[in-house]
Order: structure tokens, then C-alpha cells, then sequence
């Protein structure tokens, strides 16, 4: 990759901190110990690494450490949270309210489980990306046995009402499960404060590994239980068993430690959003732009088609047409239309989503790459 490749795509995965890195490395090898074998120094040793890092995600969502689970990621998180829902409580209701908008790994286990005989609901959203709270409300039965709702979306970073959602949710006696995979690290999540009752994160979208994640279950208020999907040696309180990557989960530990919110890459994002619509005003549209936002998601239709822009950038930026997990699908992005953009008009749509290295200088670059495309006759 050359020197000066712009990498604007943080929301399909980041580069692992140096920070991080160093904190894992021992643990590939001089301290290998397997954290399940903690009657010897190294299985210890491998085991405090663990709880330390456990400790260090439940302080950066502000739960209580046995209330966080190690997966290998988001997906898997997810998978473990409906499923494993819909397993304990299905003799109580089969219905489930999620979003259009979700993620295709709630999405498509909302499917799965609608062939076991579930009924889903999924809720509309509107032109800024966010769900109607009464249309929430009307949704939910007394055979809702689960809302699932993402924090903030991947594809244009628009933030729903969580505290809002939540108090529907416990008002109608159902659990709400949140995707807030992309919101951890960028903005505060509080699963106190949102009354989130169950939660995935992953590593990898904030500057730690690939392959690690967390599901947070809350245990009072109320206690939440499910099925686990993985079966075999009872680690993880019988929830997730399997050998635990250690490495991984310091590398996810360290990642929570030194997040730090400032307004940098924010102030990119903004600057870049007001330069393309100085230059440009008419012409393009910020996907969002009236709902609160993550502050490094910018998902923008232009008059070109995206798959032109890429080519035209190919050899020197990253970005998005969409989600990471969906791109190779090559059909135009299901958030943007629910949104109820054209099926053109999504093609014609790029999501830039910024990271703590990225610079002035690149912003000044990207603007320069999509100023030669519009002003092409
Ligand atoms: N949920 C959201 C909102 C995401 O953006 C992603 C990753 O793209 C996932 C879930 C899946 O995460 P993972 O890659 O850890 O499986």
C-alpha cells in the first residue's frame, strides 16, 4: 500500500493500536497459559490477564464484570443474544421487534429464527434514519419477548433513542437487546443510564483485534438468562465455551483503556461535510444529517455512482458503499432505501467514516478526489 493511501473506513474495522499490540504480544507467547488451566502459573497468569480486561469493558459500559461475556466478535454476540433469547423464552411469546435498518447480523438471525416460527416485526424507519417511538410501542405485544435496536447505525452512524427505546421496552414487560457495536469507543455508552439490558461490542472497531467481542447480560433489574449456543467445558458461566483467545480479549481490555473521546475527528468530519456542501450545496446529501450522529460517520449521495468514484480512487483511498459484512453482496445498501433513497440513489452513495489518524491534510485530499469527479462534464 503506498505511503499516502487514505484509509476512511474505520467503521468497517481499525488498525490495532501500537499500545494494544505491545499489551497482547506476550501473551501469543512467554505467557501462553491457557486461562481455563489456572491451577498452574501460566493458566493464572493467563486467567488474571483475562479478568483484567474484563474489568477494564465493564468500566467503559458501566457494568458489572460478571456481566460481560467474551465471543469472537459482534456476530457472534449477536447470534448468542436472539437465539439465545428466543430459546428460553419462546413459550412465553414468539415475537420478536427489530429495525430495517439493523444490522445483517441481526437481520439475518431474525430470519433464521422466523423459519423456527418466530414472528418479526420490523419496524420503519424515516428519512433521518430513526425508528417512530409509538410505532415502537404499538409493535410490542404481551408475545414480545424481545426489541432488538442498534445503538447507532454502521452505514450512516445515525443514533437512536436508546433511553426511550429502553423505557417502552421495560414498560411492556420485554427485553431490549442493543447492537452498539459501533457506538462503544466513539461516544459514551452507559448500560446504566440506557437501561440496556443485553449489549454486544467488538474489538475491532476500536483500534484492538479482529476476532474478539463481548455480550453484556444484565444480571439485576432486571436478571436476564439465555440459551447459550455453544456447548463444551462450561467457560464463560456455561454461556460461551471454548478456549478463551487471550491474546484477543488483553488486546479488547487495553483497546477499552485507552479510549479517549475528543473532538478531533469530529471537527474533521464536519469540516469536510461543510466543504462539500459549500462547494457543492444542492448537489449532494448528507444521509442523516437532521438526526444526532456519530461523530466520524458520513454517509453522502453524490451525482455519481459510487462504484465510479472507487475506481476513480481506487489507488489511493478507502472507503465504503456500505456495510463491510454486505459489500460483497453488491446490492444497493437496505439501511439507505429504508431510508427511502431510490435504489439509484443508493448507488450513488458513499459512507466516509473517519479515525483518530486520520488528518487535515487527507480531508483536504478527499475533497480534492470528489471535486475532480463533480466537476467532470
Ligand atoms: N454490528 C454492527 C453495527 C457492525 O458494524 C458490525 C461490523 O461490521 C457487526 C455487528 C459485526 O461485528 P463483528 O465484525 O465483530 O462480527
Amino acid at each position: 500500500m503506498a505511503a499516502d493511501y487514505i484509509y476512511l473506513d474505520y467503521n468497517a474495522t481499525t488498525p490495532v493500536d501500537e499500545k494494544v499490540l505491545q499489551e497482547m504480544l506476550p501473551y501469543f507467547s512467554v505467557k501462553f497459559g491457557n486461562a481455563a488451566s489456572s491451577t498452574h502459573l501460566y493458566g493464572a497468569a493467563a486467567k488474571t490477564a483475562v479478568e483484567a480486561a474484563r474489568a477494564e469493558i465493564a468500566k467503559t459500559v458501566k457494568s458489572e464484570e460478571q456481566e460481560i461475556i467474551f465471543t469472537s466478535g459482534a456476530t457472534e454476540a449477536i447470534n448468542l443474544a436472539i437465539k439465545g433469547i428466543y430459546d428460553l423464552y419462546h413459550s412465553k411469546g414468539n415475537h420478536i421487534v427489530t429495525v430495517s435498518t439493523e444490522h445483517k447480523a441481526v437481520l439475518d438471525t431474525c430470519k433464521f429464527l422466523e423459519k423456527k416460527g418466530a414472528q418479526v416485526t420490523y419496524l420503519a424507519v424515516d428519512e433521518n434514519g430513526k425508528i417512530d417511538l409509538s410505532e415502537l410501542e404499538h409493535a410490542i405485544s404481551d408475545k414480545t419477548i424481545l426489541v432488538s435496536v442498534i445503538y447507532a447505525n454502521n452505514e450512516t452512524g445515525v443514533i437512536q433513542d436508546i433511553k426511550e427505546i429502553a423505557k417502552i421496552v421495560h414498560a411492556k414487560n420485554s427485553i431490549f437487546f442493543c447492537d452498539a457495536t459501533q457506538a462503544i469507543g466513539k461516544i459514551h455508552v452507559d448500560v446504566n443510564t440506557d437501561r440496556i439490558d443485553v449489549m454486544c461490542m467488538s474489538a475491532h472497531k476500536l483500534y484492538g483485534p479482529k476476532g474478539v467481542g463481548a455480550l453484556y447480560i444484565r444480571r439485576k433489574d432486571p436478571r436476564v438468562s439465555l440459551q447459550p449456543l455453544i456447548h463444551g467445558g462450561g467457560h464463560e458461566r456455561g454461556l460461551r465455551s471454548g478456549t478463551l483467545n487471550v491474546p484477543g480479549i488483553v488486546g479488547f481490555g487495553k483497546a477499552c483503556e485507552i479510549i479517549s473521546f475528543n473532538n478531533d475527528v469530529q471537527n474533521l468530519r464536519d469540516h469536510f461535510e461543510n466543504a462539500l456542501n459549500e462547494k457543492f450545496s444542492g448537489a449532494i446529501h448528507i444521509n442523516g444529517k437532521n438526526a444526532i450522529r456519530l461523530p466520524n460517520t458520513s454517509n453522502i449521495t453524490f451525482p455519481f455512482k459510487a462504484v465510479d468514484f472507487i475506481r476513480h480512487t481506487k489507488n489511493q483511498l478507502a472507503v465504503a458503499t456500505g456495510s463491510a459484512c454486505t459489500s460483497a453482496e453488491n446490492s444497493p445498501s437496505h439501511v439507505l432505501t429504508a431510508m427511502g433513497l431510490s435504489k439509484e440513489e443508493a448507488e450513488r452513495s458513499v459512507r466516509f467514516s473517519f479515525g483518530k489518524y486520520s488528518t487535515q491534510e487527507e480531508v483536504e485530499r478527499v475533497i480534492q478526489m470528489i471535486a475532480s469527479l463533480m466537476e467532470k462534464p
